[in-house]
């Protein structure tokens, strides 16, 4: 149960045992994020990570949720997650759900097959963080992949019977996109239809690309209203057949909640509320990344 580096994972997942099969994240790049920069992507000793499975069944037997991280763990080769999955089913009896952050790439690099096998040996979840469904914006914060690419990596997903928890980020396309970034995730929420949908809001962290170009005067982020605005957008506009919505993170002004396209309305108006100045934000000091 060793630990390289700061390990991150979904808020979700804070009861679980988290097991870091991999260190760092393979794509590495996107402006926003500096969780691994300077960080060199590697699987960890494959010996070293099942001692640590060893180890923690002894000390937790109980476990029945594990994250597998670090950030875009399902990079690892099928054959490895099979072993892996092997050793976790054995050592704990009570497992019901694996779960890791994927990309898109890492999901279309794999066969449908493939998929289907890591399900029916327990990877059951994945959590895929588009940030945004506009194409220029993807394309500017580097993510990796397109709406397109998103679309065709979550029908992957739940044709292999895994769970998807799919994460947008406001604030992602600037003052400059802030409508069509809204728009558009909305759009790609519809279309990757997940069974999960969090939305986090975007922090300028010092020392990231996205903090130059902001220095530059090449980016700037939208101001509160304008936030709450795009997330009003999203939670109108999507239409999943029955996601679980939260925006419980603390990077989030308002942390609003339910079932969409259900509860729609009802989140719509805890956000005009929010906007009309009605309802207390999360201050400052009190939001966290
Ligand atoms: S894929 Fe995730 S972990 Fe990797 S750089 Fe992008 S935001 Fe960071």
């Amino acid at each position: 149960m060793r630990y390289e580096g700061k390990v991150y994972r979904p808020p979700s997942e804070a009861r679980s045992y988290i097991l870091q099969a991999t260190i760092g994240c393979s794509h590495n790049l996107c402006t926003y994020c500096d969780m691994y920069r300077g960080v060199a992507f590697r699987e960890r000793d494959e010996v070293e990570v099942l001692e640590d499975v060893r180890q923690a069944s002894r000390r937790y037997p109980g476990v029945d949720k594990i994250f597998v991280a670090d950030g875009d763990a399902l990079v690892m080769g099928t054959e490895r997650w099979l072993r892996l999955l092997e050793a976790v089913g054995a050592a704990f009896p009570r497992l019901r759900q694996v779960s890791c952050y994927a990309t898109a790439a890492n999901v279309l690099q794999k066969s449908d097959a493939e998929l289907r096998e890591l399900r029916r040996a327990g990877l059951s979840l994945l959590y895929i963080g588009p940030e945004s469904g506009d194409d220029v914006t993807l394309k500017r914060v580097v993510k990796g992949g397109t709406f397109e690419d998103h679309v065709r990596a979550a029908a992957k997903v739940r044709a292999a019977g895994m769970k998807l928890s799919v994460i947008v980020l406001l604030g992602a396309g600037g003052v400059e996109r802030t409508v069509e970034h809204a728009r558009e995730t909305a759009r790609l929420v519809t279309e990757m239809d997940p069974d999960f949908l969090a939305a986090l809001t975007l922090t300028v962290i010092p020392g990231t690309p996205l903090r130059r170009m902001m220095d530059k005067g090449r980016f700037e982020l939208p101001d509160v209203r304008g936030l709450l605005t795009e997330l009003r957008t999203i939670a109108n506009e999507a239409r999943p057949t029955d996601a679980l919505f939260r925006t419980n993170h603390a990077s989030n002004y308002v942390p609003v909640g339910g079932r969409l396209p259900r509860d729609r309305e009802s989140i719509v108006a805890t956000m005009d509320a929010a906007l009309a100045g009605e309802i207390p934000l999360r201050p400052e000091y009190a939001r966290g990344l």
